[in-house]
């Protein structure tokens, strides 16, 4: 399955759909998942230093690429520095301890996990060295609001490729989404399926009867149909094949309109805003 991909502000072109490891344990499982992913299509995979996963990532990647399934040029591999790497040395060090732990030259996306309590100017400072060297292609950053990015635009020299952020149905974002737009920062949505609760609603079930498709693919599909970078998780092959099929469908109007709809603000995880890290 061909995914197509998004030119980020840095010209580095991003696939739409990526495959999430949020919430698993890092081991054989996770590894053969990876190749799993590789093999059904997916090119671009979502961890974070704090999943505790990396290693398992990068052995699965080395698996891939071994097996010829793909090459580490058609990859695209996200991690991000998380928030107790509060200073510029400890992001350069948090970074390269990544990289060591998936056994990779580079990274195609480096974010800044959560933006903390103003603790991200140093470490973009650090980003910002990082991504002019050949071992990282983009920098970005996740669960910002307007007033985290409007302080960070403020004192960068480069502008975050990607906002990751929470965003499925429930919880459309459109002033952040707005504002991300009117700066040229792409957004990424994480828990695109509210991680799984979303699945039940009775206005995506209706979608997916009347259109022939999973619910999880209704909600991929209004992603994408956005133009919004989706990172979908899942440990069942099918599923992770099901959630790649979603490009020979569209979703009219009015249905999109219902879909946007059902937002309530309503929030699975954290809220950047009163989050007490
Ligand atoms: P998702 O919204 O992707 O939902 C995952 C859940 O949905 C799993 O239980 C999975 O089950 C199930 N599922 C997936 N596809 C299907 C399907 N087609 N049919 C039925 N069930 C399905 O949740 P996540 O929270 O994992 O978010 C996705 C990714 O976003 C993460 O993995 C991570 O990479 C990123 N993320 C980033 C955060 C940040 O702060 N930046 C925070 C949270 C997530 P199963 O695995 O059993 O198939």
């Amino acid at each position: 399955m061909k995914i197509s991909t998004v030119r980020l502000n840095n010209g580095v072109d991003m696939p739409q759909v990526g495959y999430g490891v949020f919430r698993v344990e890092d081991g054989a499982d996770l590894e053969q998942a990876v190749v799993t992913a590789i093999c059904e299509g997916y090119r671009s995979i979502d961890t974070a230093a704090i999943y505790g996963n990396e290693q398992s990532v990068g052995r699965g990647i080395a698996k891939a690429i071994e097996d010829g399934l793909v090459t580490r040029e058609e990859l695209f591999v996200t991690s991000k520095v998380w928030n107790a790497h509060g200073s510029y040395e400890e992001t350069l060090a948090a970074y390269a301890e990544s990289l060591e732990k998936m056994q990779l030259e580079y990274l195609d996306l480096y974010l800044i996990h959560w933006p903390g309590k103003a603790k991200y100017q140093a470490p973009w400072k650090a980003l910002e060295e990082l991504v002019q060297t050949d071992k990282l292609r983009a920098i970005g950053v996740s669960n910002f609001q307007i007033h985290h990015l409007e302080d960070l635009l403020q004192h960068a020299s480069i502008i975050p490729v990607v906002n990751q952020i929470e965003l499925h149905p429930k919880l459309t974002q459109s002033e952040l989404r707005q504002f991300c737009s009117e700066h040229g920062i792409q957004i990424e949505a994480w828990s695109p399926l509210m991680n799984a609760e979303l699945l039940e609603n009775e206005v995506v079930q209706e979608l997916a009867t009347q259109y022939k498709k999973s619910a999880a693919q209704i909600i991929l599909r209004w992603d994408i149909q956005q133009g919004i970078i989706t990172i979908p998780k899942s440990m069942t092959p099918s599923r992770m094949q099901e959630n790649l099929r979603i490009t020979d469908f569209e979703i009219l109007p009015e249905d999109m309109e219902r879909l946007n709809q059902l937002n309530e603000n309503l929030r699975s995880g954290p809220d950047p805003d009163t989050f007490d890290f």
